[in-house]
């Protein structure tokens, strides 16, 4: 009937074969219940198909004494066993060099249909530091940005970044269109847990119990990581 406003069950979906995918690269260095009630939240507020947890390969010697890239992969591989749509990408560690998050878009992009949708997540500590990422400027091309807020963000964004704020953010992270182009921001249950506290806590001889799943706590307990060498 003309006139009518549809209810909201009725307004347009985006086509139905449009695959929603995030991504959420860190070092994991372990990973945490930041990192995956983030995760989680962002995967049911928008509806996503899947959320990548993608750890970042790093220079050998700036990986932490003890723990490899291998166990930092298996200790993410623990945490979302059974926890869809949460699942793992290694292809970061399964180059023979460190590799760009924009490269790795760029694949996962090219592996895509031209109208699913590729979130980038961000932590506000990360999206600040973008300006020093290998071509950030493209990242916009391959995906749209979801910055999550911290509740330990107290930084003002960098000036290189305003423009980009001005021209491509929007308010409601419902609204995001098209298979990528846009930045919104997205306010969560606040944990303020960090890796370095997980790492700190456990190399002073601490208990990390409830700031990591329990089957990545029997990891690193199975292996011994992360506890000062005696
Ligand atoms: P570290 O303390 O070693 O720097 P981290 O806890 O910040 O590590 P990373 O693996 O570096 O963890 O983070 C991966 C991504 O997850 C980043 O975008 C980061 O901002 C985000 N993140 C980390 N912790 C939280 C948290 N508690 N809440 C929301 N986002 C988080």
């Amino acid at each position: 009937m003309a006139g009518v406003k549809p209810k909201a069950s009725q307004q347009p979906a985006p086509a139905a074969s449009a695959r929603r995918v995030g991504v959420l690269g860190g070092t994991f260095d372990p990973v945490h219940i930041g990192h995956l009630r983030s995760a989680l939240e962002v995967a049911e507020m928008l509806g996503l198909d899947e959320l990548r947890l993608t750890p970042n390969a790093r220079p050998p010697h700036r990986d932490t004494p003890q723990v490899s890239a291998q166990q930092r992969l298996a200790m993410v591989e623990c945490a979302v066993q059974g926890v869809a749509p949460l699942t793992v990408d290694a292809r970061e560690l399964q180059r023979n060099k460190p590799s760009y998050t924009v490269d790795t878009l760029e694949l996962m992009r090219a592996e895509l249909a031209a109208d699913d949708q590729l979130f980038l997540l961000l932590g506000w500590d990360a999206f600040c530091g973008l300006p020093t990422w290998h071509r950030w400027e493209e990242l916009l091309q391959h995906c749209h940005i979801l910055v999550l807020q911290r509740p330990d963000a107290d930084v003002e964004p960098p000036d290189a970044l305003r423009n980009l704020l001005a021209a491509r953010s929007i308010s409601d992270p419902q609204a995001l269109q098209g298979p990528g182009g846009q930045i919104t921001f997205i306010w969560q249950t606040p944990l303020a847990v960090s890796a370095t506290q997980i790492r700190q806590l456990l190399a002073s001889g601490k208990s990390v119990r409830f700031l990591v799943p329990d089957a990545v706590l029997a990891y690193i307990d199975a292996h011994g990581l992360y506890r000062a060498s005696t």
